[in-house]
């Protein structure tokens, strides 16, 4: 069997004025798919070599069905970046095989430097991970020290060392808003479509990187008009890594997990959805019946390019999967002293999410600790 076809994965370059790496021309690798009969043999032994190494599998919403399925069928998860990595750190397993992007390995092993954490494949990346190199990002702290540094999960481990605090999409507006509160000036980084919205909503002064997402980036605004004209009665959910232009058209905004939970508690019963499609796997089983239609990327003021999936976390797949459980190979290694520096600004914001639970608690109002708690994470 191929076990693996490379693919050029081209992007626009982001403006540099910002100071923004180049991410044009990157690469991802896509595993070939099996048959169906070479499926089930995987998935079987996948199984046993969980149960046999004492390790847990660990999925992003974005990756392939098979892999999610397996990962809710052996006692792991399949979840956003942030409830992966917690999982991660309070399950008994000392190994934990991560299925999504390298960032979500690296924070899982920041949170638990003691466990081996397995990656399918070590080169799937981000485009927004890609487009923040260390040394950039550092300049451009150090080019304006009065303000507060808040990053997004979707960065390296070494860019979260430099960081003040880590946000994920769900959360990241309240972090803001507490810190615009106290008079801060915020330096945010990577994505420049979260930032702005963040920015919109609360007022904040923000100076953002001019960093995208390759996936959300590429959802258009006019096409989704006339999508919305063909489905009439559907509702619009989207990620806000999306543009202005389509974020401005949602019903619901929302990280991954409250987007699904949006499919689930409303009554709608067809959803145009702007975000990676491999979600549409957990909305379908979620909410059995409902029909979800991606939101376009193509069309009129649309590139080649566009097919609303992410290729780094297409690059996950049962055959690496199952070689990394039979070798013990693509380990996550982080240097401890970043792991140490970087863990701050984690736990900053998980401590700020647990304070803000409690106190949602002490008034009551849960349905707003519901709505809030449903999903923290990003991508
Ligand atoms: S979908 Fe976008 S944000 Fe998520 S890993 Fe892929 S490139 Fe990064």
């Amino acid at each position: 069997m191929q076990a693996t076809a490379m693919k050029v994965v081209e992007f626009e370059r982001p403006q540099m004025e910002t100071g923004s790496s180049c991410t044009a021309n990157a690469w991802a690798k896509v595993p070939a798919t099996p048959t169906a009969d070479e499926r089930q043999a995987l998935k079987a032994r996948i199984r046993q070599l969980l149960k046999e190494k004492n390790a847990v599998l660990v999925a992003h919403y974005y990756v392939d069905g098979d892999l999610q399925d397996l990962a809710e069928e052996t006692g792991g998860c399949v979840s956003d970046s942030l409830e992966m990595a917690r999982f991660g750190r309070s399950h008994e397993a000392q190994t934990l095989v991560v299925a999504g992007v390298r960032f979500m390995g690296e924070t899982a092993k920041i949170l638990s430097p003691e466990k081996r954490i397995l990656m399918p494949d070590l080169d799937a990346t981000c485009s927004l991970d890609l487009g923040c190199s260390t040394d950039e990002f550092t300049a451009f702290c150090d080019a304006h020290p009065d303000r507060t540094v808040v990053v997004y999960a979707n960065t390296s481990a070494a860019v979260k060392a430099r960081a003040d605090w880590m946000v994920t999409s769900s959360i990241g507006l309240d972090i803001v808003k507490h810190l615009h509160e106290q008079g801060k000036k915020i330096l945010w980084a990577p994505d420049k479509h979260l930032g702005g919205y963040i920015q919109k909503q609360t007022g904040a002064d923000m100076l953002l990187w001019q960093g995208s997402c390759l996936v959300h980036d590429e959802f258009k605004g006019v096409e989704l008009e006339l999508l919305r004209k063909e489905y009439p009665k559907a509702l619009i959910l989207v990620h806000p890594e999306s543009p202005e232009a389509v974020v401005a058209q949602a019903d619901v905004i929302g990280s991954t997990s409250q987007l699904i939970a949006a499919v689930q508690s409303s009554d709608a019963k067809e959803f145009i959805v702007a975000t990676d499609n491999g979600i549409l796997h957990k909305m379908r089983m979620a909410a059995p019946g409902k029909i979800f239609i991606d939101a376009p990327t193509a069309g009129n003021s649309a590139t080649c390019k566009s097919c609303a999936h992410c290729p780094w976390m297409a690059m996950n797949g049962l055959q690496n999967l199952l070689q990394v459980l039979e070798t013990g190979s693509n380990e996550i290694h982080i240097d401890p002293a970043i792991g140490k520096k970087a863990v701050v600004c984690i736990d900053r914001m998980l401590d700020f999410a647990a304070q803000k639970k409690a106190n949602v608690r002490a008034t009551g109002a849960l349905e707003n600790e519901q709505k809030l708690f449903a999903g923290i994470g990003p991508a």
